[in-house]
């Protein structure tokens, strides 16, 4: 018997009862179990001999250079605390250009004479792993007959246990390169873009007489949002099991016009599944901090607090893992997908960085009165410098097919990139361009008007939530980054151009002062000279307005602003001469990563396109066109009168529409447009997902017809609003 539309719903909102079950309340008792599956540092000084500790403890938090010889000691630690965890296996974890994470599992076992196995993992495995690297995407930097691919140990991110019911193993974060010694994967350059920005910053604070700090590191906290819809919907929605969205639904009579969904109360069962995957990212050292609910329906947010960025990087991909894990253990689906319905927010993640020393300065901090804070604003400046000559590769790290649904779609910002300063840091600036910056703007109290509130210290300026790139109190918040994307390589480009910026800047700074004595003041008019005129040169890429505005778009135009409008516009770049130069100069990428780069991001969005059309046919003809048939036949069956036939001319007319616009896309469909990537990929950006959208509008409006019950996909007003 087939089930009707009407049971699975039931299904979905009955048969989970386990999120408020109060008898079994669990408690969380957070300082006992937060890292418990880690070998971060408190395990390493209990496990290691003094000597091996120390030395490690330099590599992790001075950046020395990992000593080789400490790694069977290490492996020998390592392997004992995992045994004693419950791991049977181990397994090197990398992230490869796919921009998911990968793994493949060893086990400790080492069979001995007498018949029976020991667990053993040695300083060579800890170190080096080999994975044959043949299926991973390599832009064309390695041949598929030359399969040798090498993982390499991060000993500055900790290692960590994945448990399932049946057993646990032991990850090792490493960073991934080919035969050839290219990188293959997202660590490699961003660690390499972490160093770059270490000795440029470093640099600048020695000319600032900061003597103190050895290391500066920039730090990344990401703001996730995600969908939870029920699992008896997803099975049944092809296109989301397939694409990550859905293909096809009409907008639903309630979407999020209500607002009433933002902030919220958290339904129990959405509760049940945040505390438990809270917990397990407690466990694995994650420090998520804050969660509510977004915007949409069915929508969420989790956000950490902020880390070194490779640490920040690597449990960003953690975090996206367990939701998407524990999720299940609770009959939902985690949705990671840029927009996976149509007509209501999609999510982002708001990549939050600054930069900051080893001992404890954030470099980002203004203090009360920024206009003394010459420090701050220098390196304020030099991020200001660096957006507006990078305005490219910022748009360009984060271009995906998925995030085109959503970037300029008055719900995230444009895909023009300009900097929020707020009221008080731009007023600064423009002080300081102009001569030199006396006054703050103060913020001063809010008093609410009831006696009984106590009177609120006010920020010297308010919010913009329009901004693709605004600095909230103490960093910079990048905010259009896809939701679905790994964030190492936005902050790979943000480490990198901002590192240049202050290599010029302090060029720039040397200049000023050579020939100077140290006389109070001279460093403080130098400095204002430097700022003085990269801002005069960057000014244009300063916007405090409204970026959802038609206005900002024609003004952008004017001040010269680039607007990538898709991914492919954005792509286009990559490999401008600029960005060339950029990459290599700082070390971080080849002109050949660079181009095996640009070929993955291109390719990746050809294929994902590619999909997306082929399921929109194969629905539209085998799911969506059969129940239109059935449901005109027995209209047509009926005998009924003049409504009736008025309603089956309305679904013939409809299906003629989706018969046409199903042929059109076919015949894309069967074209690749070329035998290049680009070639397909343009292909793709020109003629097919105009034909997706004509099939998409032609089902949506049978939808709005044809039986319910008869209706093949369960529908938004279903999968949104059950929870
Ligand atoms: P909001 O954006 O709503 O103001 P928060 O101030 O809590 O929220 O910050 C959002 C994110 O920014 C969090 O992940 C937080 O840890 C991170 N963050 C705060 N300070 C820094 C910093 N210095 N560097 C990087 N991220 C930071
Ligand atoms: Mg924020």
């Amino acid at each position: 018997m087939t089930r009707t539309v009407a049971d699975y719903n039931v299904l979905a909102a009955t048969k989970h009862v386990n999120g408020n079950n109060t008898s079994a309340r669990k408690a969380m008792d957070i300082e006992k179990i937060f890292g418990e599956n880690t070998f971060g540092m408190d395990e390493m000084k209990a496990r290691l001999p003094k000597t091996v500790f120390k030395s490690l403890v330099a590599t992790i938090d001075k950046g020395a250079k990992l000593d080789p010889s400490i790694a069977d000691t290490v492996a020998l630690a390592m392997k004992e605390w995992a045994v004693e965890r419950g791991a049977s296996h181990f397994t090197h974890w990398f992230q490869p250009l796919t921009g998911y994470t990968a793994e493949k599992h060893d086990s400790f076992i080492t069979p001995n004479k007498g018949g029976g196995a020991i667990a053993q993992f040695s300083g060579k495995e800890l170190i080096q792993g080999e994975p044959d690297a043949s299926s991973f995407p390599s832009g064309g930097v390695r041949a598929t007959f030359e399969a040798r691919g090498y993982t390499a140990w991060d000993a500055t991110s900790p290692a960590f246990i994945i448990e399932n019911k049946n057993g646990s193993y032991l990850a090792i974060p490493t960073a991934f390169a080919s035969w050839t010694g290219e990188a293959l994967d997202h660590k490699t350059p961003l660690l390499r873009s972490m160093q770059t920005l270490n000795s440029a910053a470093l640099r600048v604070l020695e000319l600032f007489g900061v003597k103190d700090a050895h290391k500066v590191y920039s730090t990344v906290g990401v703001e996730q949002e995600y969908f939870l819809i029920d699992e008896e919907f997803y099975y049944r929605r092809p296109d989301i099991v397939t694409t990550g969205r859905t293909l096809f639904g009409a907008k639903p009579p309630r979407g999020q016009e209500l607002d009433d969904h933002y902030f919220g109360s958290i339904p129990d069962r959405v509760l049940a599944c945040m505390l438990e995957t809270e917990k397990e990212l407690y466990r694995l050292g994650v420090p998520v901090k804050t969660r509510h609910n977004e915007v949409a329906p069915g929508q969420y947010e989790i956000a950490p607090i902020f880390e070194n960025t490779n640490v920040a990087a690597d449990h960003q991909q953690l975090l996206m893992l367990t939701l998407e894990r524990v999720a299940r253990h609770h009959g939902l689906v985690c949705l990671m997908h840029e927009k996976p319905f149509a007509g209501i927010n999609g999510s982002g993640k708001h990549n939050n960085w600054s930069m900051a020393t080893d001992t404890g300065m954030n470099l980002l901090e203004p203090g009360d009165n920024p206009h003394d804070n010459i420090q701050f604003l220098f390196f304020c400046a030099a991020v200001i410098r660096a957006v507006n000559r990078h305005q490219d590769l910022l748009r360009i790290s984060v271009a995906s097919a998925a995030n085109d649904h959503r970037l300029g779609a008055n719900e995230a910002p444009p895909a023009i990139i300009s900097i929020f300063l707020g009221e008080q840091l731009e007023d600064v600036f423009n002080q300081l361009e102009h001569g030199p910056a006396k006054t703050s703007k103060q913020g001063g109290l809010l008093g609410l008007g009831v006696e009984t509130l106590p009177h609120l210290p006010r920020h010297a300026g308010d919010r913009n939530r329009t901004s693709p790139f605004a600095f909230t109190g103490n960093k910079f918040e990048f905010r259009a980054v896809g939701s679905s994307q790994s964030v190492s390589f936005p902050n790979i480009v943000l480490n990198v151009i901002v590192a240049e910026a202050l290599v010029e800047m302090g060029d720039m700074l040397e200049a000023e002062l050579a020939g100077k004595k140290k006389t109070e003041g001279v460093l403080e008019e130098a400095v204002a000279e430097v700022i003085k005129r990269v801002i005069h040169n960057s000014k244009a890429i300063i916007f405090g307005g409204d970026n959802y505005s038609d206005d900002w778009h024609q003004e952008a135009e004017r001040r010269g602003l680039l607007n990538l409008r898709t991914t492919m516009d954005a792509y286009h770049h990559l490999l401008d001469e600029k960005n060339i130069n950029l990459f290599e100069r700082a070390g971080v990428l080849s002109e050949v990563e660079l181009r095996a780069r640009e070929e993955i991001l291109v390719e990746q969005y050809f294929i994902r396109v590619n999909i997306e059309a082929e399921t929109t046919e194969y629905l539209g003809r085998t799911y969506i066109l059969p129940a239109a048939v059935r449901y005109l036949t027995q209209l047509n069956d009926s005998g009924a009168g003049a409504g009736v036939k008025s309603v089956a001319k309305n679904v013939s007319t409809g299906i003629d529409a989706l018969c046409k616009s199903l042929d059109a896309l076919g015949v894309q469909n069967r074209e690749l447009g070329g035998d290049t990537v680009h070639e397909k990929a343009e292909h793709m950006r020109r003629n097919v997902i105009g034909a997706m959208t004509e099939v998409r509008s032609a089902a949506d409006a049978l939808e709005g017809i044809v039986a319910h019950d008869m209706w093949p996909l369960p529908t938004y007003r279903e999968i949104l609003w059950v929870k």
